[in-house]
């Protein structure tokens, strides 16, 4: 049985049956007998019921929000805004179904062409921390390419995945196409991940488990996405425009109570500014306002469990720079906390997943470069400075898959979206996403005799 909460009120919101290994199968199998079917719709018709499905995400965007909130325990308005950013998803992968295609190269003696091939049944194993959205980062571009999905959201918030698995149906989108289980990871995401009729795992989660899927992938050379942890750099030089920079700061890393794999954790300050900006700094955290997610003005709300919650404090010992307000309970709040760190201090190093950001500071460029890099990570980070060429230049040197520069922002509709390093493979949204859910074939055509 799957118990779900709401971790602003610690309130049960919904039971559910837990799949176990035979329910995974018989989802793999409705999956497997709605390929065939399924890829052979027409591009255009394919297009058309993605788009179906984005239009009802958006009559349904209320709805969709609310439970969004209320199992994650994000505030309202950052919900809306995800739900948002999933119906422009489905439309933009609806854009896609018949942009993706082959080509025809020149050879001798015949014409050689290649074709994109679905992959057939693809396994996507999600977590709790924007469940719908990252589902559908997922869903988009496997749906459009022609393949037929099992989902597997987190055991804590399954909720959403399931309404749009309904909504999907409404869409017209046949029967097996989309299939939601819901069970724990290590028995219905394990079973997902070794089932041979499973062409490929699309995963976001941790690194730890994200090893395992890659060792558990390896038995049927299964295709692997691995959108895994961060542990982001947050670089302000001197020359920035500090005010500005102070004030993104604490969004880009308390967004989501730093839930979040791209949230900027470790702030990089060159040394000659660093007191002035820490002061800038602990203002702008202090304006942040933390409370009942379903108010509007709410900017963050409780961590999404008590383990959870458990782990995050172990992150923070001694007195921290600045410690925020946060609600007594019921809810599973923990205070948006600045501490003064090294680069080598655990809470630089590791990633935290909530409410904590680390501040470090940096003598010059290539320092800030070398601690910027001196991490197993590498999944998004920004660089505050008004100088052109140094943005660039750094931008180039830091070894992460997503950076902004005078910007906290990370994640676009069109933009590919992935890690280096420990924080995975692949490439989510664009595109680019379309490459994971499909197989280049390659035909040649004598036009000899
Ligand atoms: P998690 O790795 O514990 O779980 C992720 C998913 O994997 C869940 O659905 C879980 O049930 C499943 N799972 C767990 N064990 C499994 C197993 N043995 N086999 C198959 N599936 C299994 O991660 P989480 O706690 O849900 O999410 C937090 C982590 O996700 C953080 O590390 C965060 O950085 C990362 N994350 C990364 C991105 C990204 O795009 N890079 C985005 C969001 C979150």
């Amino acid at each position: 049985m799957t118990t779900v909460l709401n971790p602003a009120t610690e309130e049960v919101i919904a039971e559910l049956e837990s799949a176990g290994v035979e329910e995974t199968d018989a989802a793999v199998a409705r999956a497997r007998a709605a390929f065939p079917a399924w890829r052979a719709v027409a591009p255009a018709d394919r297009a058309r019921l993605l788009r179906r499905l984005a239009t009802l995400v958006e009559e349904h965007h209320e709805e969709l929000s609310q439970i969004e909130s209320a199992n994650v325990g994000k505030p309202i308005s950052g919900a809306r805004g995800e739900v948002g950013m999933v119906a422009q998803v489905f439309h933009f992968y609806a854009g896609a179904v018949d942009k993706h295609h082959g080509e025809t190269i020149p050879v001798a003696g015949g014409i050689d062409m290649t074709f994109r091939e679905p992959l057939g049944v693809v396994g996507l194993i999600v977590p709790w921390n924007f469940p719908l959205n990252i589902s559908s980062w997922k869903l988009g571009p496997a749906l459009a390419c022609g393949n037929t999905v099992v989902l597997k959201p987190a055991e804590l918030t399954p909720l959403s995945a399931l309404r749009l698995a309904e909504l999907a149906l409404e869409a017209g989108i046949p029967e097996g196409v989309v299939n939601v289980v819901v069970g724990k990871g290590s028995v219905a995401g394990q079973r997902l991940i070794e089932h041979p009729d499973v062409a490929k795992i699309g995963f976001t989660g941790s690194t730890e488990v994200g090893q395992q899927v890659m060792r558990g992938a390896a038995g049927t050379i299964k295709r692997v996405t691995l959108e895994l942890g961060g542990k982001s750099a947050n670089v302000v030089f001197a020359d920035a425009d500090l005010e500005r920079a102070a004030a993104a700061a604490p969004y880009a890393v308390f967004d989501n109570a730093g839930q979040d794999c791209c949230a900027r954790s470790r702030i990089l300050v060159e040394a000659s500014v660093y007191d002035r900006f820490a002061e800038l700094l602990v203002e702008a955290t202090r304006k942040l306002r933390v409370g009942d997610p379903r108010d509007e003005a709410t900017e963050m709300g409780p961590l999404v469990s008590a383990a959870h919650r458990e782990t995050v404090a172990s992150f923070v010992d001694g007195e921290p720079l600045f410690r925020g307000d946060a609600p007594d309970g019921p809810g599973f709040w923990y205070p948006a906390t600045l501490v003064e760190a090294r680069p080598d201090d655990r809470i630089a190093r590791e990633e935290v997943f909530g409410p904590v950001a680390a501040l470090i500071p940096f003598r010059d460029e290539e320092e800030a470069v070398r601690i910027a890099n001196d991490s197993d990570y590498g999944l998004s980070g920004s660089i505050w400075t008004e100088n052109g060429g140094r943005a660039l230049r750094v931008a180039r040197a830091i070894e992460t898959g997503v950076l902004s520069i005078n910007s906290n922002s990370s994640v676009r509709v069109s933009t590919p979206f992935g890690g280096f390093k420990q924080s995975g493979f692949g490439r989510e949204l664009g595109m680019h996403a379309l490459e994971g859910y499909s197989e280049i074939k390659n035909v040649y055509y004598s036009t000899e005799g």
